[in-house]
C-alpha cells in the first residue's frame, strides 16, 4: 500500500484530534482542527454526530495512532505483534514501542518541526546514534542512547529554526537535549502514563483481537 500523499489536516479532521503532522503551523490558529471542525467529506457533518459502533471506535482508535505516527497498516501489525510478545499490557507496550522509534525520538527532541521532517532527517543520514550513523527511522532507541546531528548536518537552517521553536513542543521528562551542542540523550524509556496523547490503546487490542 503506497503512503498517503494527500492533506495531512484532513486526517486530523478525520479523527477530530490535533496529530501535529504539520509543524508550526499546528500551534496557531491557522490549524484546520479549529478552523473547519467538521469531519471532512460530503457527509462530514452528519459523520461527527453519528454514534459509532464498537468496531467503528477500534477501528478510528488503530487509525489514530497509526497516523500519529505515521505507518503504514504493515509496518503498525508488525509493532503490534512485538508488543504482544512483551510482558505487560499490550497496548501500552504498543505506545512505548512507537515512542522509542529513531524519527520520534528526533522528532520529540526538537530537531524537526514534525514528525515527517524527522524521517527525512534519519533516511538522508543526518543523524547519528551514539556517534553511528544510523538511517533507519524505525530503529528503537536504547535507554541512555545518545542521539546527535551531524556535525556537517548541524548547519541545515531547518534544525536550527527547528530548535529554536521546540520549546514550544516541551520535552518529555525521559529525554534530555542540549540543544548547543545538537545532541540529546534517552535517560529512560517512557512510562505509559507518561505519553499524553489521548489514545485508548485497548480498543487497538480488541481490534486485532477480534
Ligand atoms: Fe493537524 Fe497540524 Fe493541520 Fe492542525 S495544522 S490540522 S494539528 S496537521
Amino acid at each position: 500500500m503506497s503512503r498517503y500523499r494527500g492533506s495531512v489536516c484532513r486526517l486530523c479532521r478525520r479523527e477530530q484530534l490535533k496529530l501535529f503532522l504539520k509543524g508550526d503551523r499546528c500551534y496557531t490558529d491557522k490549524c484546520a482542527v479549529e478552523t473547519k471542525p467538521n469531519v471532512p467529506g460530503q457527509h462530514g457533518v452528519a459523520r461527527r454526530r453519528r454514534k459509532e459502533s464498537e468496531y467503528g471506535l477500534q477501528l478510528r482508535e488503530k487509525q489514530k495512532v497509526k497516523r500519529l505516527y505515521g505507518l503504514q497498516e504493515k509496518q503498525f501489525r508488525l509493532t503490534f505483534s512485538k508488543a504482544a510478545r512483551q510482558k505487560g499490557k499490550t497496548g501500552a507496550n504498543l505506545l512505548i514501542l512507537l515512542e522509542r522509534r529513531l524519527d520520534n525520538i528526533v522528532y520529540r527532541m526538537g530537531f524537526a518541526r514534525s514528525l515527517a521532517e524527522a524521517r527525512q532527517l534519519v533516511r538522508h543520514c543526518h543523524i547519528l546514534i551514539n556517534g553511528k550513523k544510523n538511517n533507519i527511522p524505525s530503529a528503537l532507541v536504547k535507554v541512555e542512547d545518545a542521539i546527535s546531528v551531524r556535525e556537517k548536518s548541524q548547519k541545515i537552517p531547518l534544525i536550527k529554526e527547528s530548535l529554536e521553536s521546540a520549546e514550544r513542543k516541551g520535552l518529555p521528562s525521559w529525554l534530555s537535549i542540549d540543544a548547543k551542542s545538537f545532541s540529546g540523550r534517552v535517560v529512560a524509556f517512557p512510562k505509559r502514563d507518561q505519553i499524553t496523547i489521548p489514545i485508548q490503546e485497548q480498543f487497538i487490542v480488541e481490534l486485532y483481537s477480534r
